[in-house]
């Protein structure tokens, strides 16, 4: 692996932090302050096409690889973390494995404009009773006639609110455990396929998590993605990719906090002086540089190994553990830094600090990320 980024990465990189600096940064403490999903901000991702960041052409997409997209969701972070998480989403969950386990006329039908950006995806696994359990489905699909009966709620789900599209996972036959699991993509407007409860959150308050409830909700059996069966190992590599990007999600946060935090350390006085002379605090900025490249370095490494084209779930699982480790301290840190004002909603630390918490739970908490690498460590 180069260390160093390429000339394209680099153009990459300049034209979304620009972009997030001038467009999207503005709006983000109204958006979390109003809880309303960011349309607009939708809309300007999709003319930039950082939708199908990773899609081929082809589909609609711009046909990058994985590194660039990790610069596009970390300066998207860096700016709103729910417009990163938001791109991540559709990117990550829904046209990856569209385009991966996808058939021609799937990828026609549904890639093509969420790659474009004309419509948004989302990924319906999680469950009441089903989140690090994730093979525990409760909702069900039946095959009835030409197609698939849907009965079953899903929570917490991301981008849920606008989403024109979900990929939801049911379990087929539910003996066979995980291997009985398979995927649908349900369009919205499809009869019994509604909303539910609107969830009310501590941070990333504008990504539009919702409930979702399927009742008797029919699916054409061309809406099944991979084979009946498959859905788990789907879902399963589905989130090794999306790890990547909440990563790099983390990293956007992360960078976020150290950049404030240096900034006002220069200009708040205490005791006669700036309180970036206190060597208390220097150390505290020292920490969080390291630590935010440290991370960065690993969330590259996934990405490389990904476009390696072997397995990457190891890597994966260290970057998303290191990386939302650093955003959480990071953002301790930066409170610290800001004193009372951190605490108070006037300055952006308070919302970092509330949206960093997010990238140690969802996509696989902490404790699920360090399964994973004890898996790996153990085998054999
Ligand atoms: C804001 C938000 C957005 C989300 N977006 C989506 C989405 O778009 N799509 C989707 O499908 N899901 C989504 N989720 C769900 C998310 O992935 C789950 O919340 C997460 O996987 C944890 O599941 P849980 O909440 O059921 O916690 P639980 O699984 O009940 O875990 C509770 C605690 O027990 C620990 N634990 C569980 N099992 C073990 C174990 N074997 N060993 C050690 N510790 C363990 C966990 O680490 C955690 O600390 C979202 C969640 C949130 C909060």
């Amino acid at each position: 692996m180069n260390l160093e980024l390429t000339a394209e990465h680099r153009a990459i990189r300049e034209m979304v932090r620009d972009f997030a600096e001038k467009e999207i940064a503005p709006g983000a403490a109204r958006h979390d302050r109003t809880r309303e999903f960011p349309y607009e901000n939708v809309r300007k991702c999709a003319a930039l096409n950082l939708l199908g960041a990773m899609v081929s052409e082809e589909f609609g997409g711009s046909g990058l690889d994985t590194i660039s997209y990790t610069l596009i969701v970390e300066e998207l972070s860096r700016a709103c973390a729910s417009t990163g998480v938001i791109v991540s989403v559709n990117n990550s969950l829904f046209c990856h494995p569209v385009e991966k386990f996808g058939s021609e006329d799937q990828k026609r039908r549904f890639l093509l404009p969420h790659a474009k950006g004309e419509k948004l995806g989302c990924f319906c696994l999680s469950e009441p009773g089903a989140g690090s359990d994730a093979g525990n489905q409760q909702t069900t699909a039946v095959r009835k006639g030409d197609g698939y009966v849907l009965n079953g709620t899903k929570n917490f789900i991301t981008n849920g609110v606008a989403a024109d599209s979900a990929l939801v996972f049911a379990a087929t036959d539910k003996a066979k455990g995980h291997h009985g699991i398979s995927a649908f993509i349900v369009e919205k407007g499809t009869p019994g396929f509604r909303l539910g409860k609107d969830e009310v959150k501590l941070g990333i308050t504008c990504s539009g998590s919702v409930e979702m409830v399927f009742e008797d909700c029919r699916v054409g059996a061309s809406n099944l993605l991979g084979e009946e069966g498959m859905g788990f190992k789907i879902a399963m590599n589905t989130l090794d990719g999306g790890r990547i990007g909440i990563a790099a999600q983390a990293v956007g946060i992360a960078r976020a906090c150290l950049e404030e935090s240096t900034r006002y350390a220069k200009q708040r006085k205490a005791f006669g002086k700036a309180i970036a002379e206190f060597q208390a605090i220097q150390f505290m900025l020292a920490d969080m540089a390291t630590e935010v490249d440290a991370a960065r370095l690993l969330t590259h490494r996934a990405a490389w190994t990904k476009d390696q084209g072997g397995r990457f779930s190891l890597e994966a699982a260290q970057a998303k553990l290191f990386a939302s480790e650093v955003a959480m301290r990071s953002a301790v840190k930066a409170v610290q830094i800001f004193g009372g004002y951190g605490y108070m909603n006037d300055y952006p630390v308070e919302r970092y600090f509330r949206d960093a918490k997010i990238t140690e739970i969802y996509e696989g908490t902490s404790e699920i990320q360090r399964l994973v690498i004890a898996a790996s460590l153990l085998k054999d």
